[in-house]
């Protein structure tokens, strides 16, 4: 037989978005399950120093903020579920939604908070290196490259946004773009060109980031021109994939409203989706901020929300049965 769960607030994620929804879920009494996906904890579960979330002196460690968080979380209430949702209908309420393994999850409320992950170049060293020389966040890890040497790929507005963020760490950024022009809004290129502290190199695709010796970390891109072919190195200790982000929305798509990239439509200021009950907060609806500590907030607000929306709902239904 196919296992069941009713609850009034469902949260899809457990990133910081999904975990902050789900400590003010339960603690106003609403009793929420959390669907914890592929990655329970989210982004930072696979990165090592986190130096900006409040609340600590001392540098901390991704995977321990995120353990924290989730026994915070199931400490006043929230329920736990090592599953993945393929499947919503949320054409009435309560909504139904379904596990990878059959499971049905009915709610209330929904709060999406499934995340946007980076994209990723998938060349050599990538991976090896992330997080000791290789990152996807400026914000996040520019501080650790200061007075260092720093490179950005891509040609979008993140990218040239990166690279102008990382001059107030560095003296020597440089910007990697396979092609001959850039992508990003004129405004952004034009402060750009005009920063004394950063080059550009056209034309040019990454091949693979090279280690040092021992734990050396990142010293090095190699890059090949995609016009002659030629090839040459790059020294760096940092370099910053900025090619960027996919929302986890495809399981969405049909249901709710979503942007020109995917993300997740939200009430400006808000976190109302286009269908009533529905809740968004984190990095998949926000492409602006994309931290940890904005997630959060957003899941509160979604929680908040979501309790403002059952009441509302509950005292409607109770004076409807009273009229009756
Ligand atoms: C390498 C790296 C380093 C970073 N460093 C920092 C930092 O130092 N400081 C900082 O503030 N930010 C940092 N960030 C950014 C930060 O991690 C994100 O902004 C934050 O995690 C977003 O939180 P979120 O809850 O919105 O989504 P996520 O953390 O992405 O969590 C998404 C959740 O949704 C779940 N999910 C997805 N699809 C489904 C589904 N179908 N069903 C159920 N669950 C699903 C996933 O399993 C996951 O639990 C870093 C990011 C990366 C990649």
């Amino acid at each position: 037989m196919t296992a069941s769960h009713s609850t009034r607030m469902l949260i899809l994620g457990s990133g910081p978005a999904g975990l902050s929804a789900a400590i003010y879920g339960a603690r106003a009494g609403l009793a929420p399950i959390v669907v914890q996906g592929l990655q329970p904890g989210g982004q930072l579960t696979i990165t090592t120093d986190v130096e900006n979330y409040p609340g600590f002196r001392d540098v901390i460690q991704g995977p321990w903020l995120m353990q924290e968080m989730q026994a915070q979380a199931e400490h006043v209430g929230a329920r736990m579920m090592w599953d993945t949702i393929v499947d919503v209908d949320l054409s009435e309420r309560p909504f139904r939604l379904k596990g990878d393994g059959g499971t049905l999850y009915v709610c209330d409320t929904l709060v999406i908070a499934t995340g946007a992950q980076a994209k990723w170049l998938g060349v050599e060293g990538e991976a090896a290196l992330g997080g000791k020389g290789v990152s996807a966040c400026a914000t996040c890890d520019g501080f650790f490259y200061r007075g260092k040497k720093v490179a950005v790929i891509g040609g979008g507005n993140t990218a040239v946004e990166e690279a102008l963020y990382l001059t107030n760490h560095s003296q020597d950024v440089t910007l990697i773009h396979r092609r001959d022009s850039l992508r990003a809004e004129k405004i952004l290129q034009e402060r750009l060109f005009a920063h004394p502290n950063i080059k550009i190199l056209w034309n040019k695709g990454v091949e693979r980031f090279v280690a040092g010796e021992g734990n050396a970390g990142l010293v090095a891109i190699d890059l090949k021109d995609t016009v002659t072919g030629e090839t040459s190195q790059l020294g760096v200790d940092g370099g910053f994939v900025a090619i960027g982000h996919s929302p986890a929305t495809e399981l969405l798509r049909g249901h709710l409203e979503l942007d020109e990239d995917g993300y997740l439509v939200v009430e400006k200021g808000g976190t109302r989706t286009n269908v009533p009950g529905v809740f968004g907060a984190g990095d998949v609806s926000d492409k602006t901020y994309r931290q940890a500590v904005t997630a959060a907030g957003m899941g509160c607000m979604a929680a908040l929300d979501a309790e403002r929306f059952l009441a509302e709902a509950d005292f409607e239904a109770a004076r409807e049965t009273v009229v009756a």
